[in-house]
């Protein structure tokens, strides 16, 4: 089992490292004074590794109670694009052997570095209006956003537009390139347009 998530601490990198975006973790209750221990956390839900809904991008849009768990738990293809520079496009990924029903998981060289880069790998439109033609199940990138510098966010509308779910800030460093079973479960919040997830892939064929 890969574990393709990225823990969540106040150290960790975050979107365009802005400060409120970082996760705080405080104890509500200590052993000192309570007897037990209790923490509470405050974090944004695009912070770490996280699904997003179409809400996100869309008014009135679907939240997480309205996208099927069924694709959550999904047969897989990590997509080795590491040598790409800049935005995923169709041509990058139109040879991978990508198949209608699959969860698409982008690695990319986001996955090799723990700082945030302002210059993060991201997919592009073309590779967007590629993969909701092939009718895939979902796309994952382990950056934490999937696009940058498309003015008119093409990507996410596209995506999300064609009921795609999207995980960001994945961390992909450990999966070669191939087939699996991904379990990428969001943490309940129906009203919510995101929400934190742990996602690990299992080999095809494993039992579980
Ligand atoms: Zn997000």
């Amino acid at each position: 089992m890969i574990d393709i998530s990225m823990p969540i601490t106040e150290a960790m990198q975050v979107y365009k490292n802005k400060p409120e975006k970082k996760p705080r973790l405080t104890a509500a209750a200590t052993h000192e004074k309570n007897g037990v221990y209790e923490s509470e956390i405050h974090m944004n839900l695009h912070t770490g590794t996280h699904m997003d809904a179409p809400l996100h991008m869309i008014a009135d849009g679907k939240t997480m109670k309205d996208l099927p768990i069924e694709k959550m738990i999904s047969p897989c293809r990590v997509v080795d694009v590491t040598e790409v520079l800049g935005g995923i496009t169709k041509e990058d990924l139109k040879d991978k052997g990508i198949q209608k029903g699959e969860f698409v998981l982008l690695k990319t060289k986001n996955s090799f570095s723990d700082s945030f880069d302002f210059e993060f790998i991201y997919l592009e439109r073309t590779g967007a209006a590629y993969l909701a033609e092939l009718g895939i199940n979902g796309v994952g990138i382990d950056g934490l956003g999937i696009e940058r510098a498309q003015n008119d966010y093409a990507t996410h509308r596209t995506l999300l537009g064609a009921d795609i779910p999207i995980i960001e800030g994945l961390r992909l460093k450990n999966a070669p390139e191939g087939e699996y079973i991904l379990v990428a479960l969001p943490v309940s919040i129906p009203d919510a347009e995101a929400a934190p997830l742990r996602a690990v892939l299992l080999e095809k064929g494993e039992r579980i």
